[in-house]
């Protein structure tokens, strides 16, 4: 339940179909949910692509062993023979991270990478820090699952059987957006693919409602005031009204993210946060 009404405040183009995130409001707390600020990024993309990188770096964070692959060359059983590997034509690029998986795929030639944005939650009202990485892709590739199995367990070096146990689909060449938030792990969002990467596509980001979720308004639904705070503060100044200023530090009456109103006192104030 939104008691603003996000339309007169924010100005949205009628024709937008995104909505900005719902505020998170109880004592202690009161945030956007910084995954749904990626999402407002992904709903942006200029193209559908980034669905395509997101499943490849899920998968090579998966359990066997992840090779990169040109989309068209045909690769058998053969192939991935532990004894004879080469690591310039299949490399190996799994790993537990999406950090990790893409220095692996940097590093095999495929991707260039640039950090976009790398935020905490000191100066804006997310729940998590975020990371926005841009990537471009040089040349298209798909990803083959492998699991490698000993067939004795005296046997040592090399594995003596394996199997392609799963293959990606093909990853276009490209510029694309990677969101992720977290704390010390961070968790892959989304991707949205791009029409290209520039110094502009820090501003692009910004430019996107709600997505820096940096200002706060709050509004009562009974006496009509207005206040504003910004840049994650909890101190909200009367926003072209006379009301008296006041903490988030000293809210009550916490109620389906509202509060009681600390102006007129019956009415309930409502959050937005852009
Ligand atoms: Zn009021
Ligand atoms: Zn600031």
């Amino acid at each position: 339940m939104a008691l603003i009404n996000p339309t007169p405040l924010i100005g949205f183009k009628g024709s937008s179909v995104m909505t900005i995130p719902e505020p998170c409001v109880s004592q202690y707390s009161l945030t956007v949910d910084a995954a749904e600020t990626i999402d407002l990024m992904t709903a942006s993309a200029d193209n559908p692509w980034g669905r395509r990188l997101h499943d490849a770096l899920v998968f090579a964070m998966g359990r066997d062993e992840t090779f990169a692959v040109s989309p068209y060359v045909s690769v058998n059983h053969e192939d991935f023979a532990p004894q004879g590997l080469d690591e310039s034509s299949l490399p190996e690029v799994g790993d537990r991270s999406v950090d990790a998986v893409l220095s692996r795929l940097e590093k095999a030639g495929l991707v260039t990478t640039r950090t976009v944005l790398h935020e905490s939650t000191s100066e804006n009202y997310l729940s998590d820090n975020r990371i926005v990485t841009a990537v471009r892709v040089l040349r298209p590739f798909a990803l083959v699952s492998v699991a490698y199995r000993w067939s004795s367990r005296s046997l040592l070096g090399y594995a003596d059987q394996w199997e392609i146990t799963d293959r990606s689909y093909i990853v276009p060449a490209g510029c694309y957006l990677i969101g992720e938030v977290g704390e010390l792990v961070y968790d892959l969002v989304g991707v949205a693919g791009v029409a290209g990467d520039s110094d502009d596509t820090f501003y692009w980001l910004y430019d996107l409602e709600g997505f820096s979720a940096s200002h706060c308004l709050a509004g009562c639904d009974s006496c009509g005031a207005r206040w504003s705070a910004e840049c994650g503060s909890w101190c909200f100044e009367a926003d072209a009204c006379d009301a008296r200023s006041w903490s988030f530090d000293d809210a009550e009456g916490f109620e389906g993210n509202t509060i009681g109103c600390p102006q007129c006192v019956s009415g309930r104030v409502g959050f937005m946060i852009f």
